[in-house]
């Protein structure tokens, strides 16, 4: 019968993409200059808050973090 059918390929080529779009849906900034200025414009609006800017090694994008964070 037809129980033998080929494995190959069976690997979707787009799933690690997929899955780095899930862990940093909430905010990823191509340059450390976008990342800094929306740091800069939330701290302004939240005085209380301390952001820093940092480069993601999985995305190879940048990211802001909180102190408690680091
Ligand atoms: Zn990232």
């Amino acid at each position: 019968m037809c129980t033998d059918m080929p494995r190959r390929n069976q690997t979707p080529k787009h799933l690690p993409y997929k899955r780095i779009q899930a862990v940093h849906s909430k905010q990823r900034f191509n340059n450390q200059v976008d990342a800094h200025d929306a740091a800069e414009l939330r701290m302004f609006e939240h005085p209380e808050l301390k952001l820093h800017v940092y480069k993601c090694p999985e995305c190879f994008g940048w990211h802001l973090t909180r102190d408690k964070d680091i």
